[in-house]
């Protein structure tokens, strides 16, 4: 807890940002535990949120693969579809508390960017959202997301034009202007006081799938599986059961192949040590330090670097590490919509592609819990264009040539 997860986490910035982050880590002392604040994200996750998210039972599953049984945790029926919100919107309401009237976010694929414009929507912010060129180009379902929020969007025309610009365009805008504009992060990572904060405002899932499993089963699950990207998902459900007897499994994107470019495995010992975005921990890099191009079926799990705390917890091997490819994950994301009527996103489904290896080798006896983060209604583009590529592709030429035909008009 706190700055420092073993030699990973820190706070790496310049000296114009300190004051900023000192502001926020003070923020984060007082008004977090303070009781109207807790009081009122307490009723926003249950009345906005839709929390508790439903921990269930796939009778299906458990019965095709023949050994431990199966048990998801939802957290894609949260709104906007996945767990992001819940870390959104605690940085948001805490942003108002504090006085703020704008917040900034930076985002990749646009997931976080999604749930940063709907808390600011719901808590009467505005709201600016940093998006690489190329990003902003390749995710516009997102990109049209966020606009119906009344978030503006900001595309970045810096550097390779995705992410890690976008990050520090929205740092410039923060130090910029600190007095009324509070920087949301998406993940369990970057400079302390964000990767406390973030699992602070994720650890409701775990809380919540440790007390459903209790009820449902009379006793704890042996192994929880989660994706990682930067963490937060993981994080978040893992924190109540890292004193208990539970194997912790997060499973990375595989992608295609262990070449660099081909994956975003941190964990599997093809990462090294570095300081970036403000904090230590391993990220992909080649001999020169140069963060290495990445690859995932998912949106979301691509990132070069993870959270510091999970870093730690995969270095002592309190939580497991794995991996999973692209080809398994698209097996495992139909093998549950037919099975179990649930559609997972990308992300989510890395984890149950890895849960269905094990599971057959487990005792019926035993339980385990897939954590669904997100559901995969917005990955349709990516799904539905590997699966029936042929067919999408005539789909997208006509839908583009009824936009042309109407535009002319
Ligand atoms: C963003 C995202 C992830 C990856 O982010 P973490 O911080 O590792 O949780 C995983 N699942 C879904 C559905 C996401 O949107």
């Amino acid at each position: 807890m706190g700055k420092w997860f073993g030699e990973f986490g820190g706070q790496y910035v310049a000296e114009v940002l300190k004051p900023a982050l000192l502001e926020l880590e003070n923020a984060v002392s007082t008004i977090i535990p303070s009781k109207s604040f807790q009081d009122t994200y307490a009723a926003m996750l249950l009345e906005y949120v839709g929390r508790p998210t439903p921990l269930y039972f796939a009778e299906n599953l458990t019965r095709q693969l023949g050994g431990a049984k199966i048990y998801i945790k939802l957290e894609g029926l949260a709104n906007t579809g996945a767990h992001k919100i819940n870390n959104a919107l605690g940085q948001v309401l805490l942003a108002r508390t504090m006085g703020k009237r704008r917040v900034i976010a930076e985002t990749g694929a646009g997931q976080h960017g999604v749930a940063v414009a709907a808390a600011a929507a719901k808590l009467g912010l505005s709201c600016e959202v940093y998006m690489g060129e190329i990003d902003v180009q390749r995710q516009q379902p997102n990109v049209f997301l966020m606009r119906q929020f009344g978030a503006s969007v900001k595309p970045v025309a810096d550097g390779t034009r995705t992410l890690k610009d976008a990050v520090n365009a929205a740092l410039k805008e923060w130090v910029r202007d600190p007095d009324t504009t509070a920087y949301v992060l998406g993940s369990a990572l970057g400079p302390y006081p964000y990767p406390d904060m973030v699992r602070g405002f994720q650890r409701v899932i775990g809380d919540e799938t440790r007390r459903q499993v209790l009820d449902q089963t009379g006793r704890l699950p042996s192994e929880l599986f989660a994706c990682c990207g930067g963490g937060s998902n993981a994080i978040g459900i893992f924190t109540a059961f890292l004193d208990d007897p539970v194997r912790l499994t997060a499973v990375e994107a595989g992608g295609t192949g262990n070449a660099p470019g081909e994956h975003a495995s941190r964990m599997n010992g093809l990462s090294k040590t570095g300081i970036v975005e403000g904090y230590k921990s391993y990220f992909l890099q080649d001999d020169d330090g140069q963060i290495q191009p990445t690859h995932s079926i998912s949106a979301g799990l691509d990132y070069a670097g993870i959270g510091p705390e999970l870093a730690e917890l995969g270095r002592t091997g309190r939580v497991v590490f794995t991996s999973a490819r692209d080809g398994e994950v698209l097996a495992a994301f139909q093998q549950t919509a037919r099975s179990e009527g649930i559609l997972f996103a990308l992300e989510s489904a890395h984890a149950a592609a890895a849960a269905f290896k094990k599971v057959p080798h487990m005792d019926k006896n035993d339980s385990i819990v897939i954590h669904m983060s997100g559901r995969g209604d917005k990955d349709l583009f990516i799904t539905a264009g590997a699966l029936y590529t042929e067919e999408w592709a005539k789909f997208l030429r006509q839908e583009a040539d009824r936009l042309e035909r109407q535009a002319e008009r």
